[in-house]
């Protein structure tokens, strides 16, 4: 019981927030793209053009230099695509949290931004406990200035609720990971992307606990909302599809589980390719909750 893993905290959609890694990293050949592929943003074909979004085709390549340029206009931009509204990972999103610190450095020390920053950089790096304080410090400084239910703020008790959740303080992070949810459906509605990242993040921490009860109703209402918000075709969707899985496995209906984990096989060896993480975990969650169900789940299967 409790042993699959869970999708979201590896590329949860979170809009602002710097959601830890383990995040899944490019697959070399869409780092190395060929032929007439070109960076969305200056339209050329300059050497450097990486993805790390869920952004399909040509559409999600770009350098990491052009979105510095654009996240100086749009400091969104730094942790999210606009296009598709899901937090970059792997080298992209490193590239942008060491480019976002180079800046900041110059910044007078312990400036909110330069603070910020650092802790940006720290959790690229999967520096996770030494990102902690840095962003209760912004967390303490955003709810002084701007309040406790201003979408600054709610990102940064999101973010660190992540923190939390990736350095195994389960139950400090379900208590933050409550308050953004809470705040964000007050002020941002249920089916913004940031109020159901939230949801999918107290949903997923009800299942490590083992909370299932409190858990269903939470994974069923973000998968809709993602279906109806981000559609079937999103990785994010997906993510849900599998979390819905995973608490049933883990809650013992693993023949409730089967069904969802096919589903997302399917659509992440679309989305992502057959090689990519989160495939491989769907595959490897559908395999053990087929041989949990003995002769009759392998039939599944066949
Ligand atoms: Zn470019
Ligand atoms: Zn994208």
């Amino acid at each position: 019981m409790g042993d699959q893993q869970t999708q979201t905290e590896m590329a949860d959609p979170e809009p602002e927030a710097w959601v830890p890694e383990p995040e899944p990293e490019p697959e070399p050949e869409l780092s190395q793209p060929a032929g007439a592929t070109c960076c969305w943003l200056c339209l050329t074909d300059a050497p450097a053009l990486v993805r790390g979004c869920a952004c399909r085709g040509s559409a999600g390549f770009v350098h990491v230099s052009c979105l510095v340029t654009a996240a100086t206009h749009d400091p969104a931009t730094w942790i999210r695509c606009p296009t598709c509204k899901q937090d970059f990972y792997g080298e992209l999103r490193r590239g942008l949290a060491t480019a976002r610190w180079e800046l900041a450095a110059a910044l007078a020390e312990g400036s909110t931004e330069r603070l910020a920053a650092q802790a940006a950089m720290l959790e690229s790096q999967g520096r996770f406990l030494e990102a902690v304080p840095l962003f209760e410090e912004v967390l303490a400084r955003d709810r002084a200035k701007l309040g406790d239910e201003h979408s600054e703020t709610l990102t940064s008790v999101y973010t660190l609720a992540v923190l939390h959740s990736m350095n195994d303080e389960k139950e400090k992070a379900l208590c933050l990971a409550k308050e953004a949810l809470a705040g964000r459906r007050r002020t941002l509605g249920d089916d913004d992307v940031s109020t159901l990242s939230s949801m999918s993040l107290v949903g997923i921490l009800h299942i490590t606990l083992e909370q299932y009860d409190a858990a269903l109703p939470l994974c069923f209402e973000v998968l809709q909302g993602r279906r109806r918000v981000l559609g079937e075709e999103h990785i994010s969707t997906q993510d849900s599809v599998n979390d819905l899985a995973v608490l049933y496995n883990d809650k013992g209906e693993p023949e409730k589980a089967i069904p969802l984990y096919q589903q997302a096989v399917i659509h992440c060896r679309r989305l992502l390719g057959n090689t990519h993480p989160n495939t491989l975990r769907a595959i490897q969650n559908l395999g053990e909750a087929t041989c949990s169900t003995g002769p009759a789940g392998l039939q599944v299967l066949a």
